[in-house]
């Protein structure tokens, strides 16, 4: 018997009348026969109300507090949604996380699912209940309550379908699947029908808000077909999946724009063998995730460092990193919270040449400066101003052809 597992985002269980929206297509996937798994997130913004809450109370509040603090949202939907489920005559129970044995790491808000006991989940769909799970949250081995990240949900479901073996995965959100660009900023970009768990991943990561990026990896680590869709229209979404060849034929399939890092820069650091290897094992070892590093030549033996962090992660980076530089007689630290990460994907790229200068050649078009850049086998992107951020993303997006025809 076909298992499916569908998770609704935040914004597609809102208020109460989208709860009731979301338990009709439940049941109706239910009636069209099979075993239905969902997972379930906060409503709306009600995250991002616990975490300003939180900061009301304390500057950085404690991890395992914050994990305690927010991991509630989700359990308020699971409820809510089952108890939807059951004004519809249908069957459905809700469980948290911990409940269902998600287990994780102890890394207090941003955990990695260890494994899954999934006996409890299948001994409730072989009653032929609806099975309602709380996305983005976990237990670790000593009983803390855990949560993945944020828009960690996918995650749950994705590791749910995969711990299952469920046949697909759908992700039910507030856009009608990926798009080569943000809607809001580029109102001429095109949905995709079909992507690679590559090239999701490269824009996950570089700020297209569609999917949790580990969500992408789990996906791809068992082949987990995941189909992204609105939960307000009818739409087919966009498939992710393996990698087809006629996916190299486009050469860029989308671009983003992440304005959620920011650069640290180590000046005048001396400019010798094992400095940098000192830097990013001190900050790695704070669970700090480094991404864009560059490095100036040097001069008179020193030299400039310059990274980018997450802007939740600039407190404790910086810390680290004035100690850093004391112990090693650097001359200061500097940080810049304005900047705009503008990323181009596409499997394509391994095929095509002169991707990059066609891409700075946009930029310099319009005179945006490039501040730094970096590559992968199929994604390159550049740091520029913030303020050119939308700009620069339009102006991509144009030069390679991707908006609608
Ligand atoms: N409610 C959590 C968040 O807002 C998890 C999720 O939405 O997937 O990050
Ligand atoms: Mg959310």
């Amino acid at each position: 018997m076909a298992l499916i597992v569908q998770k609704y985002g935040g914004s597609s269980v809102a208020d109460p009348e989208r709860i009731k929206k979301v338990a009709k297509r439940i049941v109706a996937t239910k009636r069209r026969g099979g075993k239905v798994v969902v997972v379930v997130s906060a409503l709306g913004d009600t995250t991002d109300r616990l975490i300003e809450l939180a900061h009301q109370i304390a500057s950085e509040p404690a991890e395992r507090e914050m994990d305690v603090l927010i991991s509630t949202g989700e359990q308020v939907s699971v409820a809510l949604l089952a108890m939807a489920i059951h004004s519809l005559g249908a069957r459905a129970i809700s469980f948290t996380g911990p409940q269902v044995g998600i287990v994780t790491d102890s890394s207090h808000t941003k955990a990695r699912i260890l494994r899954i006991n999934t006996n409890r989940i299948r001994e409730e769909l072989r009653k032929g209940k609806i099975v309602i799970v709380a996305g983005f949250q976990g237990v670790d081995i000593n009983e803390n309550i855990t949560t993945l990240g944020r828009g960690g949900s996918d995650l749950t479901a994705v590791a749910l379908a995969a711990a299952l073996k469920a046949n697909c995965c759908e992700i039910y959100t507030d856009v009608a699947g990926v798009y080569t660009a943000d809607p809001r900023i580029v109102p001429r970009a095109r949905k995709l029908s079909n992507i690679s768990y590559d090239e999701m991943l490269e824009l996950a990561s570089a700020g297209a808000k569609v999917l949790h990026n580990r969500s992408v990896e789990f996906a791809k680590r068992f082949d987990i077909p995941i189909r992204v869709r609105s939960s307000f229209s009818r739409g087919e979404g966009t498939m992710v999946t393996k990698e087809h060849k006629f996916m190299e034929d486009v050469v860029v399939r989308g671009v983003t724009l992440n304005t959620d890092e920011a650069k640290v820069s180590l000046r005048g650091v001396p400019d010798k063998p094992g400095v940098a290897a000192k830097i990013f094992k001190t900050v790695a070892d704070e669970n700090v995730n480094i991404d864009m590093i560059i490095q100036n030549i040097g001069k008179k033996g020193k030299s400039d460092i310059s990274f980018t962090v997450m802007k939740r992660d600039l407190k404790r980076t910086l810390a680290i990193a004035k100690k850093i530089s004391e112990t090693m007689g650097a001359e200061r630290v500097d940080f810049d919270e304005n900047i705009a990460r503008i990323s181009i994907v596409g499997v394509g790229m391994r095929t095509h040449s002169g991707i990059a200068a066609r891409m700075f050649g946009a930029l310099a078009s319009k005179k945006i400066n490039i501040e730094m850049i970096s590559t992968s086998e199929i994604k390159i992107s550049c740091i520029v101003d913030k303020k050119y951020g939308q700009k620069a993303v339009r102006v991509i997006h144009t030069k390679f052809g991707l908006g609608k025809g």
